[in-house]
């Protein structure tokens, strides 16, 4: 499931080729994904120029030139992939095979530099959808998100003011998306990992009487930046492969902490713990019990 990261690196992937590009067409090959695709979607994305590829949590954000947004989700399985002019003959434009039944979008592009551009987007298990908006105040997937984890909005001091009183445990209480924003599962535990914070301590006992955060809160804000921040370099490294190629995702395999290693050895230099899991809401936690706490 793509988290923060990947999508950042499909962002990455596709920002110098589809920015500047004019939507000539957009065929839909179904009515909907996890939701109907919104009325007008294709009048409204034909003729349009994307002048920028934006990303707010885990939304991919096209923005048109005609004061439109187009929202991208990408689900647990949805990838965009693009087939253009081949770098051994630009000469030449390469019809893209479209696959009927997995492929469900298809966009025409023509690049003033690039040329004609197909994009196409697939999604196995249709939990990815599209959107579009004039205002991100009016969105109902932006509205009310907290703080982007890599701004400097999202800090020690924020996230004080959130946790102050709360029982709720530190993993519930960082994946809430209105303390920080497009934080999954995944990340959550590497950061706590990464902080010493054990994932069912009280939000609350983090943050001073006085409401300041505590030393570790901040090591938190620290340790959630870093843990994203590494996992977008390390998908730097797959870009190359995601231009030009068709059936690349652009996501990559990043090699964690403690998520799904429970049994091994904690990677704490000087630990001697072994990592456990648990399950929290109904979903896994990682952790290491003697470096954590
Ligand atoms: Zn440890």
């Amino acid at each position: 499931m793509p988290e923060l990261p990947e999508v950042e690196t499909v962002r990455r992937g596709l920002e110098p080729w589809v920015a500047g590009a004019v939507i000539e067409s957009a065929t839909l090959k179904r009515p909907d994904l996890r939701f109907p695709f919104p009325k007008d979607f294709v009048e409204t994305l034909e003729g349009a120029t994307i002048t920028t590829v934006g990303r707010r949590a885990k939304y991919l954000l096209f923005r048109l030139d005609t004061g439109w947004t187009w929202l991208s989700h990408l689900g647990m399985t949805g990838s965009y992939r693009f087939l253009g002019r081949r770098y051994k003959d630009p000469s030449r434009y390469y019809e893209p095979t479209v696959d009927e039944k997995h492929d469900h979008a298809v966009f025409r592009l023509r690049h003033p530099k690039e040329g004609p551009l197909t994009l196409i987007y697939a999604d196995s298990r249709r939990f990815g959808f599209m959107d579009l908006f004039r205002n991100e105040a009016e969105s109902p997937f932006l509205a009310g998100l907290g703080p982007e984890p890599l701004s400097n909005a999202f800090n020690a001091g924020e996230m004080a003011a959130r946790f102050r009183g709360k029982k709720a445990p530190m993993k519930a209480a960082l994946l809430d998306q209105r303390v920080v924003a497009g934080l999954g599962n995944i990340y959550v535990s590497e950061a706590l990992h990464r902080a010493h914070i054990l994932p069912t301590r009280a939000a609350g006992t983090l943050v001073l009487k006085s409401g300041a955060p505590s030393k570790r809160l901040d090591l938190l804000a620290t340790g959630v930046r870093a843990v994203l921040e590494e996992a977008i370099e390390a998908g730097g490294s797959t870009l190359r492969d995601f231009r030009d190629a068709e059936g690349g995702s652009g996501y990559f395999q990043h090699r964690f902490a403690v998520y799904d290693r429970e049994g091994e050895p904690c990677p704490t230099p000087g630990c001697r713990g072994t990592i456990k899991r648990i399950v929290q809401s109904g979903r896994a936690t990682y952790y290491c019990p003697v470096c954590q706490h």
